[in-house]
């Protein structure tokens, strides 16, 4: 299959109004290779809990319906598994080696992951690809009709020279599926933003303009960071699935509160690597004018644009306190579309990076020392009945 065919069946899609991007028929979000290892490092390090195998679940089921959109029916077995794998590529997890999947045997040449994990956590010698797996297991599903289990054996992160997945096709657990149910767009009027110098409708077309996909690695290294493109119901369900095991054993709180922990970092992490890079200097760098102020409205306007949903600034006193609201997020709408009405908050990714962003631009010190110097709490959440989520960041006590 030519690459300009896969290229068109991939094309990328932008609402401009709810700031979604969408891919074979997914809504999918940016996020970097710090965020993605950290929620894995925490849903999989939890004791008492299967947490590789929400992880794998998550992705099998939401791949599975992706890898769905992107196959034509004219399109034969050999095209589906090519598809399949530039598919993987193409969202910047990295490569895949299938030539070998009639012996059971499928190959990672290449890792999103494994740079996630090697940046944060070195020391980690254990298969850090559970998404692939997932992936895998979707691929199969979709391509032959058949659900099997994939089991990494072994990983780059741990020195082998290829990731090795064994595939097992005597499974007898059922493909993992979810149901969602459609949810009305946010209603009433958006507060006015606060005054900046960015332009956040400049910012958002010449992100969308970007190709942001992954290169001839399958990998995706843009804005200092490697980026990738995930579906939003993967992060819902694997998330709502982590608290909802956790809140079993007694454990919810502490498991959201690590959840916002590693949105913080990321917060931090994430968008000191994007503001330092030649991206930003070249996009947004000339906006600005008020340096701490603007950069926080265009550290706002660039995670929009990565699909993060619709967030704006409504009120904001420099190295004090930070007002954010929210009419779309992507934890609300997930909750809503997954789970129905919720009692609590649930946007617990904007709630950690809205600390982080406060500290990264007036917080003292290293990454570690900025940790927890503002706190932010959800005020309001769509997910509970309010009209848009709201997010409050004081300087913590
Ligand atoms: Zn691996
Ligand atoms: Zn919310």
């Amino acid at each position: 299959m030519n690459s300009q065919e896969l290229t068109s069946r991939f094309a990328l899609t932008h609402d401009p109004e709810s700031s979604r991007r969408t891919i074979c028929g997914t809504d999918v979000i940016i996020h970097c290779h710090h965020y993605n290892s950290r929620i894995q490092r925490t849903i999989e390090g939890a004791a008492g809990i299967d947490g590789k195998k929400i992880f794998v679940r998550a992705a099998e089921s939401v791949f599975s319906g992706m890898i769905r959109q992107a196959i034509r029916p004219g399109d034969s077995t050999a095209e589906k598994w090519e598809i399949a794998a530039a598919l993987y590529s193409h969202l910047g997890y990295g490569k895949l080696d299938l030539s070998s999947l009639s012996t059971g045997l499928a190959l990672g040449t290449q890792s999103h992951f494994v740079e996630g994990w090697n940046a944060g956590f070195p020391e980690r010698k254990t298969p850090v690809c559970s998404l692939t797996s997932g992936y895998l297991q979707a691929a199969h599903l979709v391509v032959t009709g058949d659900p099997v289990s994939v089991r990494e054996e072994e990983c780059m992160v741990g020195g082998a020279k290829v990731c090795r997945f064994a595939v097992n096709r005597s499974r007898t657990e059922p493909a993992a599926t979810y149901q969602r149910r459609p949810v009305p767009g946010p209603t009433g009027k958006p507060s006015t933003p606060a005054p900046s110098n960015i332009d956040q409708k400049k910012i958002t077309e010449a992100l969308v303009a970007m190709p942001i996909h992954g290169n001839n690695d399958g990998l995706l290294p843009a804005f200092n960071v490697y980026l990738a493109n995930t579906p939003i119901d993967f992060y819902n369900l694997a998330c709502f699935s982590f608290i909802e095991e956790m809140d079993r054993l007694k454990i919810g709180a502490a498991a959201k509160s690590q959840l916002m922990a590693d949105s913080e970092y990321c917060g931090i992490n994430t968008f000191q690597g994007i503001i330092s890079s030649p991206e930003w200097a070249g996009l947004v760098g000339p906006m600005i004018k008020d340096q701490q102020r603007d950069t926080m409205h265009g550290i706002v306007a660039v995670s929009n644009a990565l699909g993060w949903g619709n967030w704006q600034i409504v009120e904001h006193t420099p190295a004090q306190s930070l007002r954010l609201e929210s009419r779309n997020g992507y934890e609300a709408t997930g909750f809503l579309e997954l789970r129905g009405k919720s009692q609590v908050p649930s946007c617990l990714m904007l709630t950690g990076a809205a600390a982080g962003i406060m500290e990264l631009v007036y917080g003292e010190g290293s990454e570690r020392e900025r940790f927890g110097q503002f706190a932010s709490r959800e005020t309001t959440c769509r997910s509970c009945g309010g009209e848009a989520c709201g997010f409050e960041v004081t300087e913590a006590s």
